[in-house]
């Protein structure tokens, strides 16, 4: 049931109010006390009231924490046993679904099995009439979050244009960045779970209009988040979008001191710019560079798709604090564009190829690759050669196995090479 990034799934046929009811009731068959929020999707509040029956059915004690960013959620549960946050983050607004938190962290894989376990055998524990669960709301949840964050930047005065996408980011990204001394120009800055003003997810085809007014009010930089605000990407002061491993590259050259996490799919740039510095690269998906950074005492970890993590604000992906830790980076080195330009960039090819049988086609792949060189198979196959590297993974939610490839000056050499192995080993 869980993906990399919780349960999810289109809103009343795949994840309905009954659903959301034994999911609440299985979650408070193990947390006497547990914290709730949404975001701003229109079936958000259904699905929520659905889980927190369950919940009080089960006897926990449930304190809702109203509409807010993800990384808020998962900061505020910490006072409480665990965390279950409504969303369906990046997703079209047809989806809805549940990330489920513990001491600020997604769950990890045992959690989420226990859950898992209970929701199976139906073996859920109904509280006594008398013993069932109380109700209550927290407002300080926003409030705790901006104090944090505004604890840990120092001022910044320049011109940033925000675009929320019209998601949970439009409750805070605005006003903390205005209070860190920032000119503010907003775009989808009023929650609306129609996401009327663009898709959620922040990508360079969605982002043309925040491209065009940082180009327009001539803004020292752009932000965009995603739904649930636990995503941001940005755009520079010449309008252009920045690419998920230029960015990763960026936070990391200015927050690694030890030891980073990234996924088995970054760039290689992050090896060649930062000396000293122990990469662990992880499986895809922030929950196992959340895991592995907190086993290895990491002080940043992140992924290409907008996700930054900062152990020392949570363990949770936090878009909001990564908009106000760059603006304070722009406003105290420069030009954003120039502190960019100064990130080499390798060119990389993708690929998908349809495949219904993964695990054979997969063995033969890992066979072949593995000729080619050292294999890394935490998650599909990695193997990295003297000038750059290809990554052969089977999708997670289709039947489909992916290539990536990067490599400074052989890239389509290798990405031919790659696909010859990968078309032969599909039957
Ligand atoms: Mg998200």
């Amino acid at each position: 049931m869980f993906g990399s990034s919780g349960i999810r799934g289109v809103a009343n046929s795949e994840i309905t109010p009954m659903f959301a009811l034994d999911f609440g009731l299985a979650v408070g068959s193990l947390y006497p006390e547990v914290m709730i929020g949404h975001d701003p999707r229109v079936p958000g509040e259904m699905i929520e009231h659905a889980v927190v029956a369950g919940l009080l059915s089960a006897g926990s004690k449930v304190v809702k924490a109203g509409m807010v960013p993800t990384p808020t959620l998962a900061i505020a549960s910490r006072d409480y046993g665990c965390g279950i946050m409504i969303t369906a983050s990046h997703n079209p607004a047809r989806y809805i679904g549940m990330k489920v938190f513990k001491d600020g962290m997604s769950f990890d894989t045992r959690q989420q099995e226990e859950i898992e376990d209970i929701l199976k055998n139906g073996s859920f524990s109904y509280a006594g009439w008398e013993k069932t669960g109380g109700l209550s709301t927290v407002n300080s949840a926003l409030e705790e979050h901006s104090g944090s964050i505004l604890r840990n930047v120092s001022s910044a005065g320049l011109k940033v244009v925000v675009d929320c996408g019209c998601g949970a980011a439009s409750v805070l990204t605005p006003y903390i960045l205005k209070e860190m001394g920032c000119e503010v120009i907003t775009l989808n800055s009023q929650p609306d779970g129609r996401f009327p003003g663009r898709e959620p997810e922040p990508v360079d085809e969605t982002l043309g209009v925040l491209k065009n007014t940082v180009n327009a009010t001539g803004a020292d930089l752009g932000i965009a988040h995603d739904g649930d605000a636990d995503r941001m990407m940005a755009v520079d002061d010449k309008g252009r979008f920045i690419g998920g491993d230029k960015m990763l590259a960026f936070f990391a050259a200015r927050e690694a001191k030890k030891a980073i996490a990234v996924p088995v799919d970054t760039s290689r740039v992050i090896d060649d710019i930062l000396d000293g510095v122990k990469i662990s690269r992880t499986k895809v998906g922030d929950v196992y560079v959340a895991q592995e950074l907190k086993k290895i005492g990491g002080e940043f970890g992140g992924e290409p798709s907008g996700a930054w993590i900062f152990p020392k604000i949570s363990l949770c992906p936090d878009g909001i604090y990564a908009a106000a830790r760059l603006v304070e980076l722009v406003e105290k080195e420069g030009t954003f564009s120039k502190l960019l330009d100064s990130i080499p960039e390798y060119p990389v090819k993708r690929k998908a190829f349809p495949c219904q049988d993964k695990n054979t086609a997969m063995a033969k792949i890992a066979g072949e690759l593995g000729k080619l060189g050292d294999v890394n198979t935490l998650d599909g196959v990695r193997v990295d050669l003297d000038d750059g590297w290809i990554l052969v993974r089977p999708s997670g939610t289709e039947p489909k196995i992916r290539i990536t490839v990067e490599s400074a000056n052989k890239c389509d050499e290798l990405f031919n090479k790659a696909s010859e192995i990968v078309r032969r080993a599909i039957p």
